[in-house]
């Protein structure tokens, strides 16, 4: 008997399954698609480009909640030097992004008053308590010592590092939280090398040291006995465990079994929980369009931008280069085709006026429309005091990960927090015999 059925094997399922197996636990991961990877999918195809759904990059690299994970497994991910030519998106133009409090001082994008204001908001931030803020929005913290209206349309680019740029929305606990840590670590985010593909690859590789991969097998039910989670079925067989780590999103545990069982608090919150949507389009040209490698980032308009084989050849055939762009879609996207087509011209118009020489080189293009990017979105009602617990309080062996629940960080850091954390409540609870 597996120790453990993981449902799921993106960041989530595949870092946890692998600290299980690790650690000498018997692992079976069931996977619905296809492919490993989740939303950060990672695949070299036939013609040799890297293919990512959105290219994925990990805050504090080396420092970070990721590269955590991977210490626990006795390596490390292989990041790309950190380069420091990161650009910002203001007032339509395209700028240096500031390096720390320093570079703030500096930087010409603000008026020397609003510099000033900047600094003594971020001073704010750095002695902030996150617990008493949580609750509040980044938008409620500024105004409760500041007035000035270019810091404050500058807000947006502190809510964009951890993926909700707008500030009366965004939780300030979870801001504070998150640059309190980047302060401290001093280091931007990390690329890995070759991409997802190579997490993924690494973390499969200790999977396999003690456990399987199932990929197109889905769960279609959790077995739930007298409080304690049994088994799960699948569209092909039935599996007996000890425990049960589901790794998928937080609102498709509530298709798998009978919904009074879960918490109520569980229960509500995957039914109204509220996550990010997004547009990427990847371009492939024949010559590089510009030698920025550390990537763009929309101060006032939420975009980002990566520039993959300036930094790394092994995501394109020798003579051709691939850059993502992404734009966030607006909160509560249902899907509308004409929304997408506006965020499409919108997306391209600002790449045109930042960049003149860039659309007219590519040679060819694909766009994904991402209906769920971040699971969770960091609202003050979803900041990590509000998400459910990891370990399910009614169902004994019943684990939920994954980034809707309460791990740390932001994006795909939680999914890692939260698999650390219940590999590490299944390991003190391990009993060989
Ligand atoms: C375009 C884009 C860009 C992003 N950029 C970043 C970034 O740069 N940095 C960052 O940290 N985060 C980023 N994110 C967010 C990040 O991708 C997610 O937070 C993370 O991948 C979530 O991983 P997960 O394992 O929790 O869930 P998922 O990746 O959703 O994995 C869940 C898996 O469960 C499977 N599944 C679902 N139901 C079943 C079932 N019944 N049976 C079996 N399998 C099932 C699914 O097929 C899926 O593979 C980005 C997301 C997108 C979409």
């Amino acid at each position: 008997m597996a120790e453990a059925i993981i449902i799921g094997a993106g960041y989530a399922g595949m870092s946890a399954a692998a600290l299980l197996a690790n650690s000498g636990r018997r692992v079976i991961v069931l996977e619905a698609s296809g492919m490993i990877g989740g939303r950060a999918l990672s695949y070299k195809n036939e013609k040799g480009y890297v293919w990512e759904y959105g290219a994925h990059s990990h805050r504090l690299a080396r420092k970070g909640i990721a590269n955590e994970a991977f210490k626990r497994l006795g390596e490390e991910i292989d990041f790309l030097p950190e380069v420091k030519d990161a650009k910002l998106i203001f007032k339509g133009r395209l700028w240096e992004r500031p390096e720390g409090p320093a570079g703030f001082l500096k930087t010409p994008m603000l008026s020397f008053r609003a510099r000033l204001v900047l600094l003594a908001l971020l001073i704010k931030i750095k002695k902030a308590n996150p617990s008493e803020w949580y609750d509040k929005t980044l938008l409620d913290f500024y105004k409760t010592s500041f007035q000035n209206p270019e810091v404050e349309a500058f807000l947006p680019f502190l809510g964009m590092t951890i993926m909700c740029p707008t500030p009366e929305k965004v939780s300030a606990g979870e801001v504070i939280e998150f640059l309190q840590r980047a302060l401290k670590a001093g280091i931007g985010v990390g690329e890995p090398r070759g991409g997802s593909a190579q997490i993924f690859s690494k973390l499969k590789k200790h999977i396999e040291k003690n456990g399987e991969i199932h990929l197109s097998e889905k769960a279609t039910k959790l077995i739930i006995d007298n409080g304690r989670a049994t088994g799960v079925k699948t569209d092909k067989t039935t599996y007996s465990t000890k425990n049960v780590i589901f790794a998928a999103r937080l609102p498709l545990v509530l298709d798998l079994m009978d919904n009074h069982l879960l918490p109520k608090a569980t229960r509500n919150y995957a039914r109204n929980i509220e996550n990010s949507s997004g547009l990427t389009l990847d371009f492939i040209t024949d010559k590089p369009v510009t030698n920025i490698r550390a990537g763009i980032l929309g101060v006032d308009i939420p975009i980002w931008a990566r520039f993959q084989s300036n930094a790394d050849d092994s995501f394109t055939p020798r003579g051709k280069y691939i850059s993502t762009w992404g734009i966030m879609l607006p909160w509560h996207f249902d899907g509308n085709k004409k929304i997408v087509e506006e965020t499409e011209k919108r997306l391209k118009r600002t790449i045109a006026a930042i960049l003149p020489n860039f659309l007219p080189m590519v040679v060819e293009e694909r766009k994904t429309v991402v209906p769920v990017m971040n699971g969770n979105v960091l609202t003050p009602a979803q900041s990590k005091p509000h998400r459910p617990d990891i370990e399910c309080a009614t169902i004994k062996g019943l684990y939920l990960i994954g980034d809707t629940v309460k791990g740390d960080g932001c994006s795909g850091d939680i999914s890692f927090s939260s698999a650390l954390i219940a590999a590490d409540k299944i390991c003190s609870g391990f009993n060989p015999a």
